[in-house]
């Protein structure tokens, strides 16, 4: 990739700037020097699960051991019960945020290891503050709490509240289990139910008095099945019946409940497969004489890291916290931000905020097999291990958003690559969305 070049010129540049080897000494040790109480918000964290928007314990643990650390501290910020937002600055300048993620899955608890995320956002905001405190670099740094990752979008909503508003960049951490990287994407996913409603009646008395809510969901999950033709490799269309458990077979049934999903690279062909896609619901519903709800939960855009960022975060990692210098995490793989092939699997909401301002989401290893979601994955998250990896992480990118701060011709190159970035992802896009994320930059006040 020939553009990622130039951006390593000036992370390099950065890291041979005088004094940086001090100043990251100063940052680690602030740090560690909390790793007590960090480890026990990690474990508390992971050992008390909790869904999205319902973090409650989480949300007070988090809130008031920053509120010791010195930060300001807004709980249930906009609006949002289990969302917050702490802060400290100094002086004037551009404004760094972290963000904390804590929320579980049902009934395998925290097997996407987001407690760790929560401790790196804590840890890197210490960091941060300490530059800032002691060391006489002037600026902000926010962590902002950030609920129901899973499927809810707590970000989506704290979006729309503008908490993403007064902000130069977004970095966060999510862990894996043999890799580091610092440029990774995820897909665009947009999640519906969908409900049939028809008219019951006997299906033997008098099945032509009936209309079948169960046809109007066949129609549309065969006719998905004839257009899978149609999709691109990448594209992905996944639905479940959930049915209704008073179903029986001498009733026509009269609703039927499912939950409809879209995932594809781009936002821009989500938005596409989903156009698609509402007229096959529709004309199942007309052809089976059956009415159909469509009721969206999700609308994950594609996450597009800034790539200055990554290749700081690169650089900084490899010079300050070289996992391939330590014999335990030597054996993990580290891709390098113009090594990444851009494949993605997952979806984040973090991905919409990618949309307003420049963000990275770097992953680390916390070793194993078992893959996210499964509840291998949650020992794997829970260890001392682990633990350490995401200090290492916070460290790495606490320096990160140190540089944005410090360095005006790194944030000014990170803006200008990222506004090309959007202008280019952009094309496509339907009218109504691609103004959702041209109102929110024009928001955005610091440059
Ligand atoms: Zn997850
Ligand atoms: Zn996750």
């Amino acid at each position: 990739m020939k553009s990622a070049t130039e951006p390593r010129t000036v992370a390099s540049a950065l890291l041979s700037a005088s004094g940086v080897d001090e100043l990251a000494e100063k940052v680690f040790a602030a740090i560690d020097k909390q790793d007590e109480g960090l480890r026990t918000i990690n474990k508390e964290i992971w050992e008390n699960p909790e869904l999205g928007f319902k973090e409650v314990h989480a949300h007070k643990i988090l809130t008031d051991f920053l509120e010791d650390q010195g930060f300001k501290v807004t709980r249930s910020a906009y609006n949002i019960s289990t969302a917050f937002r702490a802060e400290y600055f100094s002086g004037e300048g551009r404004t760094v945020s972290f963000n904390a993620e804590f929320d579980a899955l049902p009934g395998i608890g925290h097997a996407c290891g987001h407690n760790l995320i929560a401790t790196i956002g804590v840890a890197a905001a210490i960091g941060v503050k300490e530059a800032l405190k002691n060391q006489g670099v002037s600026g902000k740094v926010v962590l902002i709490g950030t609920p129901a990752e899973e499927s809810l979008g707590g970000k989506v909503k704290l979006l729309e509240a503008g908490a993403y508003d007064d902000l130069d960049c977004s970095l966060m951490a999510h862990p894996a289990n043999d890799r580091y990287t610092s440029y990774g994407r995820t897909l665009a996913s947009w999640r519906a139910n969908v409900t049939w409603t028809g008219e019951a009646a006997h299906a033997a008395a008098a099945p032509y008095m009936g209309r079948n809510a169960l046809d109007g969901f066949v129609s549309a999950y065969s006719s998905t099945g004839l257009y899978r033709q149609q999709l691109m490799p990448t594209d992905r269309i996944h639905h479940v019946i959930q049915g209704n458990h008073d179903m029986v077979a001498n009733i026509i049934p009269d609703s039927v409940d499912s939950v409809w999903g879209v995932r594809g690279k781009t936002r821009p062909r989500v938005e596409q497969v989903r156009e698609q896609l509402f007229k096959i619901l529709h004309a199942s519903a007309s052809a089976t004489n059956t009415s159909v709800e469509i009721t969206p939960f999700q609308d994950y855009w594609d996450q597009n890291p800034s790539l200055q960022l990554a290749n700081a975060y690169y650089e900084l990692q490899k010079k300050y916290v070289d996992p391939a210098k330590d014999t335990e995490t030597s054996k993990f793989t580290i891709t390098a931000p113009e090594d990444d092939d851009g494949e993605a699997a997952a979806s984040s909401d973090q991905g919409n905020v990618s949309w307003f301002l420049p963000s990275i989401q770097v992953s680390f290893p916390v070793g194993g097999t078992a893959p996210a979601h499964n509840a291998g994955f949650r020992e794997l998250a829970g260890t001392d291990f682990a633990h350490g990896q995401a200090i290492k992480t916070a460290k790495a990118l606490a320096l990160t958003g140190i540089q944005v701060l410090q360095n005006e011709a790194f944030a000014k190159a990170m803006w200008e690559e990222w506004e090309a970035m959007i202008a280019k992802i952009s094309v496509g896009l339907k009218e109504g969305s691609a103004d959702s994320t041209k109102r929110a930059a024009k928001k955005r006040h610091v440059h």
